[in-house]
């Protein structure tokens, strides 16, 4: 089968490689039917994550039909259709049965496809615990709706969760990239009062501003008068930062209100400095927060109830065997890209 594999520091290519089988009881094969490009398979390309592996399949964010499963596997049969969770995760340690499945301590749990064990830019893959790492896909709910569930949308529904938006509430999200904007879509079911997005490029602001004419967008120069302006306790109730840069870690407290709460679910390439003594008195509460895929099952309800729809970021889609054109267009952002699916289906 195809399957798209990191070859080196600064080269992935597409290869030749056996159908994946199952391993382990816990384990199912998934004929992966879409996947998609995620900023962090960029990091792997360009040697920024070390615990990944040359060889590996890389993609950790895709839908697909079951296709064998382990003796030990219930919760899926061969034929299911389902998404796939970026995390592994054994469901049954204290962090996992407390939903803080991103903290699994069994040795394969976190971020093992597509990274450490081989991933889904490929026509299969293989996926250890299996009743964990699958959700079934609703009858009624497409491919391409159920595409971002185990990564991007599972952060973006995470963060929102976390960040204590209350009805009346003014929303700062910080970064309007894929999940930028998944992230204002899991506040948006909130209720808050307004939604603000900061943004410094033009074309994502745009996106935004097409698709969601009620949020407001800024830019990072105008955001702490503009925030303010359209606050009504002179800040952000609730900020959710996302964009992962120095300057948007510096917004994310400007912005709030004092005993306002920052949700801080952005990686960043440094760490960030929190200066205390220009905070004295705002009575922050930070939260931090990387992907933590317990709620599929609930976004997949969401998605099927017509509350959550995510295709509006999927801007192109390719067969695998042009996945190279299609991480060349992605990676330099070109032709408004915010997400490129890849296909293995005609
Ligand atoms: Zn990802
Ligand atoms: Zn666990």
């Amino acid at each position: 089968m195809l399957a798209y594999t990191y070859m080196e520091r600064g080269k992935f290519a597409l290869r030749n490689k056996p159908v994946p089988v199952v391993q382990d009881p816990h384990d199912a094969v998934v004929r992966v039917t879409l996947a998609s490009i995620c900023t962090s398979d960029l990091h792997i390309k360009h040697g920024s994550v070390p615990r990944a592996v040359p060889g590996v399949t890389v993609g950790h964010e895709m839908v697909g039909v079951v296709e064998q499963v382990g003796a030990a596997v219930t919760a899926v049969r061969p034929g299911d259709r389902v998404t796939v969770n970026v995390e592994t995760f054994c469901g049954r340690c204290f962090f996992c049965e407390h939903g803080y499945v991103n903290n699994c301590i069994d040795p394969n749990g976190g971020w093992a496809l597509g990274c450490r064990i081989d991933g889904g830019q490929a026509e299969y893959v293989r996926v250890p615990y299996a009743d964990q790492g699958l959700n079934v896909i609703p009858d009624g709910v497409s491919d391409r709706e159920a595409l971002f569930v185990g990564d991007v949308l599972a952060t973006g529904f995470w963060a929102a969760r976390i960040a204590e938006i209350k009805p009346e509430d003014t929303v700062l999200i910080l970064g309007a990239g894929p999940t930028g904007i998944c992230t204002l879509l899991c506040a948006r079911l909130r209720g808050p009062g307004r939604v603000i997005v900061c943004e410094p490029d033009p074309v994502r602001r745009r996106f935004v501003e097409e698709r969601y004419p009620e949020v407001l967008t800024v830019t990072p120069e105008q955001a702490p008068d503009f925030v303010r302006r359209y606050s009504r306790h002179g800040g952000a109730d609730a900020v959710l930062e996302v964009a992962g840069t120095a300057d948007s870690f510096r917004l994310a407290w400007e912005c709030a209100r004092p005993n306002a709460v920052v949700t801080v679910v952005a990686l960043y390439d440094a760490p960030q400095m929190l200066p205390l003594p220009d905070m004295y008195g705002k009575n922050l509460t930070f939260k931090t927060g990387g992907v933590d895929g317990c709620d599929c099952a609930e976004i997949l309800r969401l998605i099927a109830a017509g509350r959550l729809d995510t295709t509006p970021l999927i801007t192109h889609i390719f067969p695998l065997c042009e996945i190279d054109a299609a991480y060349d267009l992605f990676e330099h952002r070109r032709d408004n890209v915010v997400k490129v699916a890849v296909t293995t289906e005609g």
